[in-house]
């Protein structure tokens, strides 16, 4: 792993983006606006386009194609991502996230009950 200092490498970028993208979607209302929706589909939809690592910029592009966004509320989209985020997981080998409400949520909002990240 390079030292922080360092430009970001594919692994950096992809947990960093991650972490953005559930934080995001994790602290979307549950009843968005017309103008919260459409700013969450410019986001989404501009990761093809301009995010900095080409075959997972494509790959991506694919998949919302097949997957269109749910931006209907902080749980449908909270949901979306997470298979969206899995769908790599599976490409690269990783482990499958429980894309359930509680488990998110506790992985991006509220920190486990044992309260270890309080
Ligand atoms: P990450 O996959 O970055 O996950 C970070 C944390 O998110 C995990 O520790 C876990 O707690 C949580 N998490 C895991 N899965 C989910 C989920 N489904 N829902 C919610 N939370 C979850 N890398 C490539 O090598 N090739 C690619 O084609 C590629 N495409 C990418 C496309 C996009 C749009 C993005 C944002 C990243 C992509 N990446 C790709 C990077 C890759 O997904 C990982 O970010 C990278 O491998 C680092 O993995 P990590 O182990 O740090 O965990």
């Amino acid at each position: 792993r390079p030292p922080a200092h360092c430009p970001p490498d594919v692994e950096q970028l992809g947990n960093a983006t991650w972490t953005f993208l559930h934080s995001t979607a994790a602290y979307y209302p549950n009843r968005p606006t017309p103008n919260h929706r459409a700013n969450m589909l410019l986001l989404i939809r501009a990761i093809p386009t301009l995010y900095p690592c080409s075959h997972c910029a494509d790959d991506f592009g694919q998949d919302v194609k097949v997957n269109p966004p749910d931006v209907s509320s902080r749980a449908g989209l909270s949901k979306w991502l997470c298979e969206r985020h899995n769908e790599v997981n599976l490409k690269l080998g990783k482990k499958p996230f429980d894309c359930t409400l509680e488990k998110l949520d506790e992985r991006w909002k509220n920190g486990p009950r044992d309260g270890s990240c309080d």
